[in-house]
């Protein structure tokens, strides 16, 4: 049987995740956007873009002109809630984007089958028994087995690191091992929560529970995925908040006992049947050459999943639409399209990447948004000097709205199975000082997005996507 979640699978995510924050941070240097500067100035002396110009300025002004995407993503992530692989809520919401994009005029709409893992989280608790009595907030990590009824009860080990763990291995024998580490990047973090629990029962702990990986909290704990190695005991594993993971710390070191009970009645069904969702705008000229944009559908099984990964999704399906809004028809096939899974397993992107194995020497170039809509500033784009150069000059037709920006390296983890097989590819950069505050948490609400960055998100993907699609010569490679 395969493994869900493979831990190539699991890394890849997290590299790319890693690349967007790391360029992100940068993002709050960012000027202060003037919304009344919606129309690009003359930047750029390179004759091939002159001509796009004009549509570049119509489809900011189109995308700037009211709050249409925001209330889209309110809506989808209101109506369908957190749609997690095997879920209801993601099929009934896929339903729904199919017949809308239908409406709104896009062409070849279709879900395209997938078979996805199919995890569910059921009913889970974690009682503190000694040195007080109290439930305590947790989210049990995506992927988890189930701790069977009655739960497991023991004592508590915090530890710092996997170093840590080793020093004090005898100790960990028989308890339930807490990793408190604190947040340095979602990278150099997220191993404890990927690889605790195989640790954690490599030193003979009964379970595992893990600090959200996060830098702030409001008594949030995160979820997200973990793995299993065949040679080690499964063992639960489950998110505590980073305010009850530093209280257990001060406990520990008072040389207080600490003992929990913890309860999770996850468990894996079968494979489920999902779609990639497709959409397109058919280029005039060379309508085999392809332009794909677009993000994940899917989300893990709490708030809603409106920044991760909703507002992606609709900010690639926006920019279409204002295209066919503005009646405009590019030389190029525009794709949209909504990865199914990327969250637990990435089978969306692989199903992709297979489905369309033959025409990945005309996929042009692909675009990711799935580091939150925040306030864009621009790109990051990995291919070749020529494409990178082509593609720097297209992000000054973005000056006005301040998201021009494009910077080496980047990428997306639905995109990337296709761009290692040579397509370029690039990820919306955005503002990300607040993304993992509320990463996998059940505070991933549309609130937590501005309607105006939402559409400055639409604007910087649909001039790359448009400009790309209907300039004269094919992106070199
Ligand atoms: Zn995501």
């Amino acid at each position: 049987m395969t493994r869900p979640f493979s831990s190539r699978g699991a890394i890849s995510m997290v590299s790319f995740i890693l690349l967007f924050v790391l360029s992100g941070t940068h993002s709050s240097m960012a000027r202060q956007a003037n919304p009344e500067a919606v129309s690009p100035e003359p930047s750029s002396s390179a004759s091939w873009l002159a001509e796009h110009q004009a549509t570049a300025a119509a489809l900011i002004d189109a995308a700037m002109k009211d709050s249409a995407a925001w209330d889209r993503l309110a809506y989808l992530t209101d109506t369908f809630g957190p749609r997690l692989s095997g879920s209801t809520n993601l099929e009934r919401a896929i339903d729904w984007i199919l017949e809308e994009m239908k409406a709104d005029g896009l062409e070849n709409v279709r879900g395209e089958p997938v078979k996805v893992p199919h995890w569910v989280r059921g009913d889970e608790k974690l009682v503190l028994l000694e040195p007080h009595e109290r439930e305590l907030g947790i989210l049990g990590i995506g992927g988890s087995i189930g701790t069977g009824p009655g739960g497991v009860s023991g004592e508590v080990l915090v530890v710092s690191s996997f170093d840590d763990l080793a020093a004090r291995k005898e100790e960990a024998k028989g308890k339930i091992v807490l990793w408190n580490v604190p947040f340095k990047s979602y990278g150099l973090t997220v191993a404890y929560r990927t690889n605790g629990a195989v640790r954690a029962a490599e030193a003979g702990a009964i379970a595992s529970l893990v600090r959200s990986v996060g830098p702030f909290s409001m008594y949030t704990p995160h979820t997200g995925t973990s793995s299993y190695d065949d040679n080690v005991p499964r063992i639960p594993h489950a998110a505590v908040t980073i305010e009850d993971a530093m209280m257990m710390q001060r406990m520990q070191d008072r040389g207080h006992t600490i003992r929990v009970r913890l309860e999770m009645d996850a468990l894996w069904l079968p494979d489920a049947d999902s779609r990639n969702v497709v959409g397109e705008i058919v280029g005039s000229e060379y309508p085999d050459e392809v332009i794909v944009l677009g993000g994940h559908i899917d989300s893990w099984d709490v708030g809603t999943g409106a920044m991760d990964d909703a507002g992606g999704c609709v900010a690639a399906w926006e920019a279409l639409r204002l295209m066919k809004e503005l009646g405009l028809t590019p030389k190029r096939t525009i794709r949209v399209v909504m990865w199914t899974n990327e969250e637990n397993g990435l089978r969306g992107a692989n199903a992709y990447r297979d489905a369309h194995f033959d025409e990945l020497d005309n996929h042009i170039l692909a675009m990711e948004s799935d580091a939150g809509v925040f306030k864009p500033i621009g790109f990051g784009f990995t291919g070749s000097d020529a494409a990178f150069d082509m593609i720097t000059q297209i992000g000054k037709l973005l000056d006005p709205i301040e998201s021009g920006l494009v910077t080496r390296g980047g990428g997306g983890a639905d995109i990337g199975p296709i761009m290692a097989e040579g397509v370029p590819g690039m990820g919306l950069r955005v503002d990300g000082s607040r993304y993992f505050w509320y990463h996998h948490t059940n505070a991933d609400y549309v609130d937590k997005l501005d309607p105006d960055h939402v559409a400055r998100s639409v604007a910087t993907m649909a001039v790359h996507a448009w400009v790309v699609a209907d300039m004269d010569q094919r992106l070199p490679r």
